[in-house]
Order: C-alpha cells, then structure tokens, then sequence
C-alpha cells in the first residue's frame, strides 16, 4: 500500500531485532527499509540493506538520510550529537528531545520528578565523598548505576552496607553516575504507548516483567489492574505531550504497596511489548510505523492472554516450540552467545489459568 501515493523508505538507525522487526511489521504497510549498523549479520540485515557504519558517525547518518524519506532507531545509545546535521526535510521520530533524555538516568529521573511521576530517590555521584553524601540521604540497600550507557543489568551494583560502598564505587566510576534507593518491589510491569503526529494516543495493556540478571526472561500481559493501568496512562500521557512525542513509549515500573515507581523509559519499541505481535489487535512494531508516519493508530486492546519468553544464550528447538498450542516462535538470526537475546517466544490463550498451565510446560523456562 503506497503511503501517500509514493512507497516511502524508512532508515532505521542500528538493525537489531527491533529494527528487524519494525521492518517486518512495516512492510506489510508497503514500506522499505535501510538500517545503520556496524555488524553486516545484524538482524536487520535479513530483510533490507544494512549501511555499515558507527552510530556515532554524522557522514554514516547523512549517507542513511540522502536513502530514505524518514528515520527511526532502534537503539538508544545513538549519541544526538550525530543527528545534528539532518536536513530538514527528512523526519527523525521519536523525537531527538526524548532519545536525549532517555540516554541519562538521571536526566531522566529529574524530569520524571517535574512531571510528578513518583520514582525512587536519587542522587547523582561522582566522587567517592558524593557516594558517602548520597548514601547518608538514600540509605541501604542501594543501587549504584552508571548514568549513561547501562541496560539489561550492565553498570549496576546493588550496595547492602558500608563495607561494599567502596568496592561498588571503585568498580564504576571514571564516568557520572547514579545512587538509587533499592526497591523492595512486589512486581515489576510495563507501559507501552503510543502517539503520532496528529497527537493521538493509544496504550496498550501494562505487561507484568520478570528480570533475571538484570534481562528481561518473561513478561504477561494484560495485567488486571485498572487502577494501575489508568495511573501509568496518566504518567506516560505526561511524559508524552512534554516531548510532542511521535511513536512508541515505553515505561518501566515498579510495583511497592500497589503504587507505581518510575524506574526509566525507552523512547522506542520494547521486548516487553513483543506479545503485542499475535496477543494485541495492532502489534507495538506497526503502530511505531503508522505513528511516525502520522497514519491513523491501531487498536491495543489484548485479544487473549499473552506470556513472552526470551530466549537468552540459546535456542529450543523450533518443533519443541511449535509443539505447545498457542505458541509462536521468533528466531532472530543472531549467532549464540551467553547472555544474548537470540529470539522469543509468545503464547496466547484465551484465559490466564489456561496460559498459567501452558507456560508450566514451556522448554527452559524454570532453569
Ligand atoms: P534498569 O537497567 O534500571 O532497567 O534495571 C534492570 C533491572 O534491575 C530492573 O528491571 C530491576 O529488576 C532491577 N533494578 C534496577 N533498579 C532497581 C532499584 N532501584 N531497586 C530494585 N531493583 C532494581
């Protein structure tokens, strides 16, 4: 389908699975693809023509632009400083405002606390006399987190007492960085939404998220909480209009005595909201497209009841998979490494028990 009456081209900065994904969701639209990225058997590349280049090299992102009509990521380590030189004409969604803000925790957190979206306390640190200053504030047990740069667990400590201050500060520091009160929180969950150019909004059901290591290994969703729902909604709708934001948000919180705690956005597509592909009316990849290209949003609501399972490290076997009513595989075409993301799975039921009863049968998923 021509968007406009011209097929439009999309650049996508970095081809991870997200990108790949993306794609997939967006040439059913009619749409092309042209990705960014350093590694030529990155995911994307299965699919459109991989640029080789850093994100971090402005003629690499010129080179994307001069190929395509607009831009996107999928990564959010993009450095903005690289996007400076985008003509004019070529839209780079969401919003270089919001890539910027989501890169630093505590910029992040700051404006979190403006919107007056609860978080946990904070304090930034660069000295070890700092670490002492915002512990004194903060209390144990604490989390020390690198401000920039730091995902899926990387760059973080958790500090139970005075006599691991030290060695946590020592292991982190040469770059700014975080203390966060620990959260002892009852469950983590997930807001993933939507916005395009002509301002509308859509949300999808909160998905409820289990980390191992600091990965992501499995959320459900919907979550059951209309309250919740209607609260996080009320938060990302904030965060939303502060940006004029244009494409899929997502936040990440935590759950303590039932109240939501800001923990970060993602100012993109998120492995959280992969159940949205089969367990949701619109899939998050194809109301990113529809989003940045100011087409009208699809519906979110959950056909079912959906469970995501990554796949880290490994694979099971496709017919193992297959096997389980239900279940769709994702196989992202990455070589096996530990602790990488290599595909996903998602299930769909028609109940929750049901799905309950399938999950206690899917390969790996208790190890
Ligand atoms: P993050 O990189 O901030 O998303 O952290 C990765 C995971 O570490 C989160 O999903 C939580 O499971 C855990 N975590 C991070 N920060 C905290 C915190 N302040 N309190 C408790 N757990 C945390």
């Amino acid at each position: 389908m021509p968007v406009n009456g011209a097929r439009k081209t999309v650049g996508i900065v970095g081809a991870g699975q997200l990108g790949r994904m993306l794609a997939l969701a967006g040439y059913r639209l009619g749409l092309g693809f042209v990705f960014l990225d350093k590694s030529e058997d990155a995911p994307g590349g299965q699919i459109g023509d991989i640029i080789l280049g850093e994100f971090s090299d402005p003629k690499k992102i010129a080179e994307l632009a001069a190929r395509v009509d607009m831009l996107t990521y999928d990564v959010e380590n993009v450095p903005v400083e690289a996007l400076a030189g985008l003509p004019k004409d070529k839209p780079f969604l969401p919003p270089i405002s919001a890539l910027a803000a989501g890169q630093d925790r505590l910029t992040e957190k700051t404006l979190f606390n403006e919107l007056k979206i609860p978080t946990t306390k904070f304090r930034a640190v660069e000295t070890m006399a700092d670490m002492e200053e915002a512990v004194h504030h903060i209390g144990y047990p604490a989390v020390l987190k690198t401000r920039r740069l730091g995902y899926d667990g990387r760059g973080q400590r958790v500090i139970h007492g005075p006599a691991e201050l030290g060695s946590a500060f020592n292991a982190l520091c040469g770059v700014p960085l975080i203390l966060e009160e620990f959260i002892p929180f009852e469950r983590e969950v997930s807001l993933i939404g939507v916005r395009n150019l002509k301002g509308e909004m859509a949300f999808y059901p909160l998905s409820e998220n289990t980390h191992r290591e600091g990965i992501l290994r499995l959320s459900v969703a919907p979550y059951p909480d209309k309250k919740l729902q209607a609260q996080a909604q009320k938060y990302m709708k904030r965060v939303m209009e502060h940006f004029g934001y244009a494409g899929v948000l997502t936040i990440e919180f935590f759950v303590k005595k039932g109240k939501l705690i800001a923990n970060e956005t993602a100012p993109r597509v998120h492995n959280s909201g992969h159940w949205t592909i089969e367990g949701a009316v619109t899939g998050q990849f194809e109301n990113h497209m529809r989003a940045i290209l100011g087409l009208p949003l699809g519906e979110t609501w959950a056909v079912g009841y959906s469970a995501m399972i990554n796949f880290i490290g490994s694979m099971p076997a496709l017919e193992e998979v297959l096997a389980i009513p239900g279940a769709h595989y994702h196989n992202y075409g990455k070589e096996p490494r530990p602790g990488r993301k290599l595909g996903h799975a998602t299930v769909v039921c028609k109940t929750r028990k049901e799905l309950m009863n399938r999950l206690k049968k899917f390969p790996g998923l208790d190890s």
